[in-house]
């Protein structure tokens, strides 16, 4: 085979194809149809975080490459609210790396700790670059299904057990879990934690909706949990909890050893990224308690909105305890493919919205699931609820 014959992309990504969200979101904009597709907020995050953003770049701070690790007051800034908010403390200094964004901290981890041929038991459905950063490492993914239960998706802990095996290097965990809004409780991450320990598992938690907990939910940080601490590379994101996605600033924190590996390799992914950017999200760090609390209020009403008008709407909706997606069952509407239903939804009710099916292996248990975003304003939110009921 000559080498233009020969398919370009290499074979562990060929399965790929394009990421869901960029087909979402062009077909919003082809069809100017509301985008509850792909998680980001259609209005910035604080007015005085955005300044600081620009008084970073007039000030010549960062606008050159910043230090590999990231700038010095940022990582002081990660270890004081992992502190603050949940008594864990972390060394700026050896035990935090900024990255640019959680997908750069995810595949720069998978890359780092997996070798060819090592199992890496997922949650499914499981957000989209997990399965690409596992294949990219040469990693096997072995998915543990959340079902629904009672309203909400539920982890089997004894699936869970079963799916670890002699060749299992880490559990990737995700809580407040996108798409299906499901937080692990104490109860449950306390097994998860025993089973790490017991099979001495590494653990890779991405926690980038830890301030989008809803009524009685609480997020737990895996590792504050017994034997956790040395083996958890928990994943943080400015993305999600400041609402501006495009900065791009996420970080890990981790012991000095995981935290080495991971920057291994993120130091040839981009070496650096997001300069001035990092000023600001330190400032944002920051904010005091009531920034949070009010952020976390205003998703609350927007999801009981966009709750109640799917539910008008004739959907089955499984209410979030967490992050800003709602994951709807379209088999109520008389529908089974949510990959059909989606392609179709701009035209026939000028919405977007994304089919959980993308995040499965058993592409059928996930077929009658569609997800919505609720990072919108109330009005957006009410209008694409009016167009559903229409429909
Ligand atoms: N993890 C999860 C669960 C996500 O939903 C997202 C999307 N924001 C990311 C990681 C990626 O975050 P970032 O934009 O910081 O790369
Ligand atoms: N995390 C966002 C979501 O789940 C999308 C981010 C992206 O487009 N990569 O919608």
């Amino acid at each position: 085979m000559t080498s233009t014959e020969r398919p370009l992309l290499n074979r562990r990504l060929a399965e790929f194809g394009t990421t869901i969200f960029a087909e979402m979101s062009a077909l919003a904009v082809a069809t100017g149809a509301i985008n509850l597709g792909q998680g980001f907020p259609d209005t910035d995050g604080p007015e005085e975080i955005r300044e600081a953003a620009v008084r970073a770049l007039r000030a010549g701070h960062g606008n050159q490459y910043p230090p590999g690790p990231g700038i010095p007051r940022l990582r002081t800034a990660i270890a004081e609210h992992q502190l603050r908010r949940y008594g864990l403390s972390f060394d700026p200094d050896t035990e935090v790396l900024v990255t640019a964004g959680a997908t750069e901290a995810i595949a720069a981890a998978l890359l780092a700790l997996v070798e060819p041929g090592d199992e890496v038991v997922a949650l499914e459905p499981y957000y989209d670059s997990y399965a690409a950063s596992i294949a990219l490492a040469g990693g096997r993914r072995v998915p543990v299904t959340l079902r629904p239960h009672d309203g909400a998706f539920r982890l089997d802990l004894d699936e869970l057990r079963a799916a670890v095996t002699d060749r299992t290097r880490l559990l990737l965990l995700n809580t407040p879990h996108n798409p299906t809004g499901t937080v692990l409780t104490r109860a449950e991450l306390t097994a998860i934690a025993e089973l790490a320990v017991e099979r001495d598992l590494l653990v890779v938690t991405d926690e980038v909706y830890e301030h989008l907990v809803f009524d009685d939910a609480e997020h737990l940080p895996l590792a504050a949990f017994p034997g956790m601490r040395e083996r958890t590379v928990t994943i943080g994101s400015a993305g999600k909890t400041f609402s501006f996605t495009g900065w791009k600033v996420g970080w890990v924190t981790a012991a000095p050893a995981l935290v080495d590996a991971v920057r291994a390799v993120k130091q040839f992914l981009t070496y650096v990224s997001s300069g001035p950017f990092q000023y600001a999200v330190a400032e944002a760090l920051a904010l005091p308690d009531s920034y949070f609390e009010e952020f976390r209020r205003s998703m609350l009403a927007r999801r009981d909105i966009l709750a109640e008008g799917l539910t008008a709407a004739g959907f089955e909706v499984f209410r979030p305890a967490g992050t800003y997606f709602v994951t709807t069952d379209i088999r109520p509407l008389g529908e089974k493919d949510g990959f059909a239903f989606c392609r179709a939804l701009p035209e026939r009710a000028g919405v977007v919205a994304i089919p959980n099916a993308v995040f499965y292996d058993d592409r059928q248990a996930g077929a009658p699931f569609v997800r919505f975003a609720f990072c919108k304003r109330e009005e957006v939110l009410r209008e694409a609820a009016g167009r559903l009921r229409r429909m």
